[in-house]
């Protein structure tokens, strides 16, 4: 298929002269995030849930979307969907909670709102590369931490940069994204009682491993709890919460905006956030095919699989951009990270897919090694 040639607009010339004169230099810098395409590939990229919902569900989410009143706003403070988050969590009374559009928005916000003039954001590397772009955003300076050996969170080394920077705003995603380990609970406990400002202990995996920090929240005034239900079955409604004490929240909300949350979204999500028991039912199979393809990857010759508390496995192989291609010409597609950090040379990162999908991509990558 030939690729369309854009139409040129001539009374258009002249905006690359004024967009190099006024855009930001750092934003001009920037590339847009790009979205692999997907058509008809097993898609192992982007740490989704693999689990279409089940016929009946789908028709009491369509016959909850069709009483959505689409002539009006939607609930603002989207008060039917905290609700039932607050069931599901089993969220103490006096805790705060904000909604956000997916849990990037909420990272954004807490930027924004955090973004006084000088103020310096803290984060290990490598890790979920919006914590940098959206401090970059804000305009806020981003101080990156090199992981210790195995990606474990270098304590000592977080200890020296929170003394030196002084950091608004701590980013610690637990498991982390892209390498799949969950930090010390003990590692992060010293991050907390050091930093001076905001820690957000970002729970994005947190259905797939054991610890939380959600239950410390109600102890400790400086975190944040970052969730989404993106990673559990629902990426398609762009839907985050982060909870912490009151006062943060009251702060955060009025960065938010008024209608982040779209009426549709909502509607599905107090339907689906009612299914805990599919929800817990996904995960376990989920974890249960980790254990199965980490197992079986180890297996390959001269690759090194990270343990994973995560929905997805880093991997190093001996030529990333070469295995990467070799899957997605067996029609599969996964995460090339080489090039995206030194530490992250010729490494993969895969999405656990169902159980067909596993098998599909083992079968692949005999074929690929
Ligand atoms: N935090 C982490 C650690 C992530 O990996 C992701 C998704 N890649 C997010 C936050 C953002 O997720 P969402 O915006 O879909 O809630």
């Amino acid at each position: 298929m030939s690729a369309r040639v854009p139409e040129r607009h001539p009374a258009l010339a002249g905006a690359a002269a004024v967009v190099a004169a006024v855009v930001r230099p750092e934003i001009r810098a920037l590339t847009a995030y790009a979205v692999a395409k997907a058509d008809n590939l097993v898609k192992l990229d982007a740490n989704e849930s693999p689990f279409p919902l089940p016929g009946a569900l789908r028709a009491k989410i369509a016959a909850a979307i069709a009483d959505v009143a689409f002539n009006r706003y939607p609930d603002g403070g989207a008060e039917g969907v905290a609700a039932a988050l607050r069931t599901l969590l089993a969220l103490p009374g006096g805790l705060g909670l904000i909604l956000g559009n997916g849990s990037d928005e909420l990272i954004q916000i807490i930027a924004l709102a955090l973004a006084r003039p000088g103020a310096v954001v803290l984060a290990p590397e490598p890790t979920f590369v919006m914590y940098r772009i959206s401090a970059l955003y804000a305009g806020m300076r981003f101080v990156g931490v090199p992981l210790a050996a195995g990606f474990a969170l270098d304590a000592d080394a977080m200890l020296a940069a929170i003394e030196r920077e002084r950091p608004a705003l701590v980013f610690l995603a637990s498991p982390n994204n892209p390498t799949g380990n969950a930090f010390a609970a003990s590692d992060i406990e010293r991050v907390l009682r050091a930093a001076p400002g905001l820690v957000v202990v970002d729970e994005a995996y947190g259905a797939y491993t054991d610890e939380s920090f959600l239950p410390r929240v109600r102890d400790c005034a400086n975190l944040l709890v970052l969730r989404t239900l993106s990673k559990i079955g629902m990426a398609a409604l762009r839907l985050g919460y982060a909870v912490a004490a009151p006062e943060w929240i009251a702060e955060l909300n009025k960065v938010r905006q008024p209608y982040n949350l779209n009426a549709l979204s909502q509607a599905a999500a107090s339907v689906l956030l009612a299914e805990g028991a599919l929800l817990a039912q996904h995960a376990a199979t989920i974890k249960a095919e980790r254990a199965r393809l980490c197992d079986a990857l180890s297996g390959l010759p001269n690759t090194t699989v990270y343990a994973t508390q995560a929905n997805f496995v880093l991997m190093r192989v001996p030529d990333a951009p070469r295995w990467c291609g070799g899957l997605r010409a067996a029609g599969i597609l996964v995460k090339n990270l080489h090039d995206s950090h030194p530490a992250l040379a010729h490494c993969l990162r895969i999405t656990i897919g169902t159980p067909a999908e596993n098998d599909a991509l083992l079968a692949a990558l005999k074929g690929t090694a």
